[in-house]
């Protein structure tokens, strides 16, 4: 391996780090606030549901401390000792050409996939267990993970042909089609993955007649919002976390309610939920968000386009110069600058949060958000008191006592 190859191996060690710095700075932060519940949640609140809170969160967060290590241990095996040998083998079975780079990409994704098993399994069936989440049986697990090869096969497959092929045909400009094609798989795909792929997960029936189903659609004909329908899905088969999203373009758009939400809250909070939703699509964070990836991926491919063109990449790493290698380098090599980068967009998304609360606020008074936000911390077993520094690193959503602070400022 090259300097520079050794200099990529210990960039992704040092990201590994910082991630490790900041996860411990989080459990300390954590376990120095447990035995007080913040001065706001007092009423709402108690001590014991608090020291859940902070239990579960160091327990997550050390989870994810020796998940780091792992995985970047892991990134760095991959470069520096199991590549080469890796593709050594399938030159053994396949003959030079598209396939060889194509089954050389698959191999290492199934095998990295099995690395991750342990964590996976142990997340659901130790971690969540332990802290009553997990609703997830072994069978349901597997029946995931095969459905998930199965499927990351069926896509992943024409698609690796597709652009090695165009790599060859068209040297110069295969990036720029290529780009283009996943942009359109993008759009494609929003509503693909909600009527076909998220059905094979979970089962999504139509919100049921009633009182809660009226006021939903009176806040969306208020709001003057179009939508093909309010949905409820199972979430509850595989965990008790609650949550509500929407999926889908223009006529396609869905909202979908986790089941356990359903069950938890008030109408007035769901109607607070459906309210923060709508307020990002007011504000076009979705378009913003779509925006946002077609840049990352221009990036990307344009990276791909240099790595692919240049001799020397592969030679860093002492791999040869084979486009599926080159393509599962590129992909470890580039984690510690996405690792830098996601502040910033963690950044962007905690504004639009804001931007959201702000709205539902408007559209439905702050005391229905308030009391939904308090009830998701509180059955989420979220912590109330993180680590800023963490939290600005991380968090896609403001910590809740800054979001419930915002809304109760806002007058
Ligand atoms: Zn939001």
């Amino acid at each position: 391996m090259s300097l520079v190859g050794v200099v990529i191996c210990v960039a992704i060690g040092l990201s590994a780090a910082l991630g490790v710095y900041l996860r411990k700075r989080q459990t300390e932060t954590v376990a120095a606030n447990r035995e007080a519940v913040p001065a706001d949640f007092a009423r709402d609140v108690t001590l014991d549901e608090h020291h859940r809170a902070a239990d579960y969160t160091i327990a997550r967060t050390r989870f994810a401390m020796a998940e780091t290590l792992y995985d970047a241990a892991i990134s760095i095996l991959w470069l520096a000792a199991w590549m080469a040998p890796l593709y050594a083998l399938v030159s053994q079975f396949v003959s030079p050409g598209l396939t060889r780079s194509v089954v050389f990409v698959l191999a290492v994704g199934a095998l990295g996939h099995v690395l991750e098993l342990p964590f996976s399994l142990a997340n659901s069936f130790w971690l969540e267990e332990r802290f009553g989440f997990n609703r997830l049986t072994l069978k349901t697990f597997l029946l995931d993970e095969a459905k998930e090869a199965l499927l990351g096969a069926a896509i992943g497959t024409p698609l690796l042909f597709g652009m090695f092929w165009l790599l060859g045909a068209l040297p110069h400009t295969w990036w720029l089609i290529a780009y283009v094609a996943f942009i359109a798989l993008m759009i494609a795909m929003t509503v693909i993955y909600p009527t076909f792929i998220a059905p094979l997960f979970n089962k999504f029936t139509p919100m049921e007649e009633g009182a809660l189903k009226a006021r939903m659609e009176a806040l969306l004909a208020k709001c003057g919002f179009e939508s093909k329908g309010l949905y409820v899905m199972d979430a509850s088969k595989r965990s008790a976390h609650g949550n509500a999203y929407f999926t889908g373009f223009g006529k396609a758009k869905r909202i979908v309610f986790f089941d356990t939400l359903v069950e938890k809250h008030s109408v007035d909070e769901i109607e607070s939920i459906l309210a923060h939703e709508l307020g990002h699509f007011k504000y076009g964070h979705v378009r913003q968000m779509i925006l946002q990836a077609a840049v990352i991926a221009f990036v990307g491919f344009a990276a791909l386009y240099w790595a692919f063109g240049n001799e020397t990449f592969a030679g860093w790493f002492g791999l040869p110069n084979d486009p599926g290698v080159v393509l599962v380098a590129l992909l470890l090599a580039k984690e510690p600058i996405s690792h830098l980068l996601r502040p910033l967009f963690a950044w962007r998304s905690r504004k639009n949060e804001f931007e959201a609360d702000d709205f539902a606020r408007r559209m439905v008074g702050k005391e229905p958000m308030i009391s939904a936000l308090t009830r998701l911390t509180r059955d989420n077993l979220a912590t109330l008191t993180p680590d800023p520094l963490y939290a600005n690193f991380y968090f896609s959503h403001p910590p809740v006592p800054v979001r419930v602070a915002q809304l109760r400022a806002a007058g």
